[in-house]
């Protein structure tokens, strides 16, 4: 068997493509929220990835990266670890060379589109060759979060169904496409989603890529279902699933035992994970 048809990130979006439905991949940033993360995998048995920002690495010397891989092992469902936005060759290599990632987000994205593209195709080579997975941001998601670089200054650029094809050449696994979506926080009118764009998009993929949805914070249900609908299979959530965990650790910081906080934090994470997962469809599907 090749590295492709066992690697954890391939196969558990394959297997959300062909059962239409989505997979959460969401950000953790301590250890109370891998955990949570973990259980509501469990409890909803659905596949999960669990993806971290490069700052998790450089913050903990990949100890909380090397701790979420230690629980995907002991997880009684398909668990895997993801890199998100890895904006250089540096924090690439080091994550491809030293951490136990299934797939690194190359992100290039900051660069113009032919060194974007020529930057993207080397270090793709580079993941693969130690048997990991990538994926790629064609145009450019606008907005910033924790370490990310923020895009403001640079013009933010839907993807173009041309930009497919050159970046499904580059050898990507997926594609995080930019119609509309945004990193951070959306304005009081919410998501202005172009959903004419990702169909004409995901049509001119012909199925060589997956889809990942990025900039999901303040999506309702419904957004979210009809972006499944629309065949994307791997959510990216941030507070989507963390919003009642610091709701907790602020209403009761100081007035429980740490270690009651810390179990409560760990139960409202899962608790709000496990409702996504219904409302992705993944929850029974492990
Ligand atoms: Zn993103």
């Amino acid at each position: 068997m090749t590295w492709q048809e066992t690697n954890r990130y391939k196969t558990i979006l394959h297997a959300a493509e062909a059962g239409k439905y989505g997979v959460i991949a969401a950000i953790a940033y301590n250890i109370e929220q891998i955990l949570g993360l973990v259980q509501a995998a469990e409890t909803a048995k659905s596949p999960l990835i669990i993806q971290f920002f490069p700052w998790a690495i450089t913050a903990t010397d990949g100890l909380l990266v090397r701790t979420a891989a230690e629980a995907a092992k002991r997880a009684s469902v398909p668990i895997s670890i993801h890199l998100d936005h890895a904006q250089s060759e540096a924090i690439i290599k080091r994550a491809a060379d030293t951490l136990p990632f299934d797939s690194i987000m190359v992100d290039m994205s900051h660069y113009e589109k032919e060194e974007n593209l020529a930057k993207t195709r080397a270090l793709v080579e580079y993941c693969n060759a130690r048997q990991i997975a990538t994926e790629a941001e064609p145009g450019r998601i606008e907005g910033g979060e924790d370490g990310v670089m923020d895009t403001a200054g640079l013009k933010a650029c839907m993807t173009t169904a041309e930009e497919v094809d050159e970046f499904v050449g580059t050898g990507v696994d997926a594609l995080a496409p930019a119609f509309g979506n945004v990193h951070g926080e959306y304005g009081p009118a919410g998501p202005q989603l172009d959903y004419e764009r990702f169909e004409q998009i995901r049509q001119q993929a012909r199925g060589r890529v997956h889809f990942a949805l990025h900039g999901t914070n303040g999506f309702s249900p419904e957004t979210l279902k009809y972006c499944v609908a629309a065949g994307v299979t791997k959510i990216n959530v941030n507070r989507l699933v963390l919003d009642d965990y610091y709701d907790h650790l602020r209403a009761n910081v100081g007035k429980m035992p740490h270690t009651q906080l810390i179990e409560e934090g760990i139960q409202k994470v899962a608790d709000l994970t496990v409702r996504w997962m219904e409302i992705c469809g993944s929850a029974g599907k492990a």
